[in-house]
């Protein structure tokens, strides 16, 4: 009986393709994911061909030539439209198939005794409605277009490979909670969908590596007693129906969908604000200017929903940006206090994780840490959850956790004055709140 112990990786997973959002290019290794300015500096090297792709290192350029080729032949040519994520996925994709094709070293991996390679994924072809297969093909034919001149790649390899992208690929998250990339893993995808709130376990990416970390001791026998969501977890049943048969073809039938279809959510965002709200949330939020009339907006849009509760998926994703802007402008007590609704309303670890960055970081910057402060109770609450979640799934090591458990130490000695004073702020609070703790 297979136990992992808080911390412990149950599953690691590299991925077989990945590539980069155009936005990060310039300040991410196109390899290993590494980001500027994300604890670990480093002066970037440029792909000596293109010059347009940049690597942490000489040894991530090497490793990352072969996958490149096409893209680079593109980026060499400087159009001024950048090619996009998909096609940039079928290119290293496709590159690495032919490849270990033709060595005949076809790369695996393993899940609880289940071998995974490329014939594994999923591919659905025969799901597939008209209009998706017609803006596949087209997809595919705008990749064909940019190389046919240099290379004949097979159209229809391509097409069942942006199938297989579409369905088993995954965000790449960074530690800042953009999504940075996407990447295709091969045990990784073996894990199904669910859209349960629990704290047993919890994904996480590290670098373009995807893991699946122990929260708790917990005992896993096979694949099936993993699963993680496909999507974001605070969205409401309808939408999530929809999403899961639009892009992975199935109706989920988990627990919570079938509590939730049975028993409507309350206080939910209604229907024809949504637009608007999508509008300001952008669907890159890369593309979002955290300025002053961003906070504007925000805080006006937070008006007009004062009837919807935080736990609604768009007025969730406002209070997280309503954060962001504050400190982006200093604004720091405002930053809190929108951030602390967000932890509140949170429904599982993931949905906490980057709101308690920014909490951390803000309440430094506006002076909670210090013991004196009148808020210095709720800066250890946040401080509590906080070291102990990243200690935990991304190790005593990472920049964040270091930060925060030093600040831990710190602080250590006064907390004993805080006896008897109410703490807030807990991740079992919010788990509590749907029934899942
Ligand atoms: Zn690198
Ligand atoms: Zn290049
Ligand atoms: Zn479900």
């Amino acid at each position: 009986m297979p136990v992992f112990r808080k911390g412990e990786v149950i599953l690691f997973s590299r991925p077989y393709a990945f590539a980069l959002y155009e936005s990060f290019v310039d300040s991410t290794c196109s390899f290993c994911f590494r980001t500027q300015g994300d604890g670990h500096d480093f002066a970037p090297i440029e792909c000596h061909s293109c010059k347009v792709y940049k690597y942490c290192s000489d040894e991530c350029l090497r490793l990352d030539q072969m996958d490149h080729w096409l893209e680079c032949q593109v980026a060499k040519r400087k159009l001024r439209e950048f090619p996009s994520i998909e096609a940039r996925m079928i290119y290293r994709a496709c590159l690495r198939y032919m490849r270990e094709k033709q060595t005949q070293q076809e790369s695996a991996e393993y899940i609880f005794g289940h071998k995974r390679s490329i014939h594994a994924y999923l591919d659905h072809v025969d799901k597939i409605s008209t209009e998706r297969r017609e803006a596949f093909y087209e997809i595919v034919d705008d990749a064909l277009d940019l190389v046919s001149s240099i290379y004949a790649p097979d159209r229809e390899l391509m097409f069942l490979m942006l199938n297989r992208i579409a369905i088993n690929s995954h965000d790449v998250i960074c530690p800042k909670n953009w999504s940075m990339g996407r990447a295709i893993y091969m045990a990784g995808s073996k894990v199904n969908h669910s859209c349960e709130i629990h704290d047993r376990f919890v994904q996480q990416f590290f670098g373009r590596n995807y893991a699946i970390m122990a929260l708790k001791t917990v005992e896993i026998n096979s694949v099936d007693d993993l699963s993680v969501p496909y999507l974001p977890l605070m969205m409401d049943v309808h939408a999530r129906q929809k999403h899961l048969k639009d892009n992975y073809y199935f109706d989920c039938k988990c627990s919570r969908c079938l509590y939730e279809l049975e028993h409507p959510t309350e206080n939910l965002c209604p229907p024809d604000y949504i637009p608007q709200l999508v509008d300001a949330l952008e669907e890159d939020e890369q593309e979002i200017e955290f300025n002053a009339d961003y906070f504007t907006l925000c805080k006006n849009h937070l008006g007009n929903l004062s009837s919807v509760a935080d736990y609604d998926y768009y007025k969730h994703r406002l209070l997280y940006n309503a954060m962001y802007v504050s400190f982006a402008l200093n604004r720091c007590p405002e930053g809190i206090y929108f951030g602390l609704r967000a932890l509140r309303a949170a429904l599982s670890p993931m949905d906490c994780e980057h709101i308690l960055v920014g909490l951390f970081n803000g309440m430094m910057s506006a002076g909670w840490s210090k013991p004196l402060h009148p808020k210095f109770a709720d800066f250890v609450s946040v401080l509590r959850i906080g070291s102990d979640y990243f200690t935990t799934v991304r190790g005593p090591g990472n920049s964040i956790a270091r930060d925060m458990l030093k600040q831990w130490f710190k602080v250590q000695y006064h907390i004993d004055a805080l006896k008897g004073e109410k703490i807030e702020v807990s991740m079992p609070a919010a788990l509590k709140r749907v029934g899942a703790a």
